[in-house]
């Protein structure tokens, strides 16, 4: 067997092995703690920075480092499923130890060098000009590994966001992009410190991709069958950590809908308590103008008559996607009761305001809001702080303007100095 190929089997058994134990170790963290875990991932660090100073193989396709390809993009990998599986409290803690130990180390190194020295064993010295070497690759090396890790972490939401499931598409694209990152940054310092050619950063870079699909592969093979879902685990133990991994995940989504309004995907009235008098406070503190938009929905209660409350319930939902793409992107939206709703624009004035409900009118009643078509509403504009500097003045002024509307004959918006444009059509009375 060519002496290449043998080196690169050897490789992949080196990978295997390091994963396997890696992650059993990890696994194992519901009944140690991930104490364990972390420290190998430390020992391995220095084991890793050595290699890559000093031990080098021949591939078929250039000159490469173990330390580099099995152990730093293992530990790259190992650091990422930490993210994944616990959070960014807890990977910190890796990142941050191993940048303090180099310095650490490299510290006290420079104290100890100033010691005498005795040689009990004839002709061996300690080579302090490699000791130095080391260090500054294992600053330069955390340093770096501190910049991949928030990088691949920052990747891995932003994927995750746009490509859910498919664990090997993400985490391969994650730690292929940050590795080729780190190949450069790490051959820099190589190239100044040892002279490596050029053979050693294409070679290594060619190695990390495969070192990339390697444990992106293992890593989707271990979430895949070790890390399932709770729920799908018949019993779950007091000291099961997985109590508290779901937690992350359960409080995210929790996060997510809080203050959101169940039918319309809004933002519900609790929101609005919470933000609208933060944001009329803002505004009068800055003497920027805000303005309020009271909305109701026109004989809605006929709707629910003639179709039923689930045509009815459709139709609200209809109305609020059209509303919420009709505003602009700083605008707030809430659903404020059954068929009512308001909208918070800050910065804008009132002719501005009135503009913008005169357009949400006309959207509605081009909507085709489930069975009942289009929907009429009448809406009530006010601005601060000409209308008063608080909410409470704000909302009574939008209130009785809304209701200027109703009686005004409906679908229409209703300002300060009266309707924006009187409604072309009545809407006939409902039976
Ligand atoms: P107007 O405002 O033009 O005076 O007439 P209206 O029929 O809209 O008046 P009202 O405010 O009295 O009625 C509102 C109706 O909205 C009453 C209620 O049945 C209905 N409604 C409120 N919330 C919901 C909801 O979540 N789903 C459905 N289907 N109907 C709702
Ligand atoms: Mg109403
Ligand atoms: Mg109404």
């Amino acid at each position: 067997m060519p002496v290449t190929v043998f080196n690169s089997l050897l490789l992949v058994v080196e990978a295997v092995a390091y994963f396997a134990v890696m992650t059993t170790l990890f696994r194992l963290r519901g009944r140690f703690g991930l104490g364990i875990f972390l420290c190998v991932l430390g020992v391995m660090h220095f084991v890793e920075t050595y290699l890559a100073a000093v031990f080098y193989i021949a591939l078929p396709f250039g000159i490469i480092s173990p330390g580099s390809t099995v152990l730093f993009s293992g530990k790259l990998c190992m650091l990422l499923l930490l993210y994944i599986k616990e959070d960014a409290d807890t990977v910190r803690q890796p990142i941050y130890g191993l940048l303090m130990g180099n310095f650490l180390m490299v510290g006290l190194v420079l104290i100890m060098r100033n010691h005498i020295v005795v040689s009990p064993v004839p002709g061996r010295v300690a080579d302090l000009g490699f000791i130095d070497e080391m260090g500054w690759l294992m600053i330069w090396g955390t340093t770096l590994l501190f910049i991949d890790a928030i990088m691949v972490i920052l990747m891995w939401e932003r994927v995750s966001r746009s490509i859910e499931g498919h664990f090997f598409i993400r985490l391969i694209t994650c730690t292929a992009a940050v590795l080729t990152f780190d190949q450069i940054g790490f051959y820099l310092a190589l190239r100044v410190l040892t002279d490596a050619p050029v053979e050693v950063l294409i070679g290594g870079w060619v190695a990390k991709m495969g070192a990339a699909i390697v444990f992106s592969l293992l890593t989707g093979i271990y979430l895949a069958v070790f890390e399932k879902e709770p729920a799908s685990r018949p019993q779950r133990k007091l000291w099961d950590l997985f109590d508290v991994l779901t937690y992350r995940q359960r409080y995210e989504k929790l996060l997510a809908s809080a203050g959101r309004d169940g039918l319309t995907g809004l933002l519900d009235r609790g929101r609005f308590e919470h933000e609208a008098p933060r944001l009329v406070g803002h505004a009068a503190e800055r003497r920027r103008p805000v303005s309020l938009i009271m909305i109701d929905v026109d004989h809605f209660k006929s709707i629910n008559d003639r179709y039923g409350h689930a045509a009815g319930d459709e139709a609200l939902r209809g109305l609020a996607q059209g509303l919420a793409g009709a505003v602009r992107e700083q605008d707030l939206l809430f659903r404020y009761g059954g068929e009512e709703f308001v909208l918070l624009c800050d910065g804008l004035d009132h002719d501005g305001a009135l503009h913008l409900a005169e357009r949400l009118r006309r959207e509605a009643a081009a909507l085709e809001a489930g069975r009942a078509g289009g929907l009429t509403l009448s809406l009530g504009v006010a601005t601060a702080p000409e209308d008063g500097g608080d909410l409470r003045a704000l909302l009574s002024h939008a209130d009785r303007r809304l209701y200027a509307a109703k009686r005004g004959g409906r679908d229409r918006a209703v300002g300060r100095t009266g309707a924006a444009s009187p409604a072309p059509s009545e809407q006939p009375a409902p039976a």
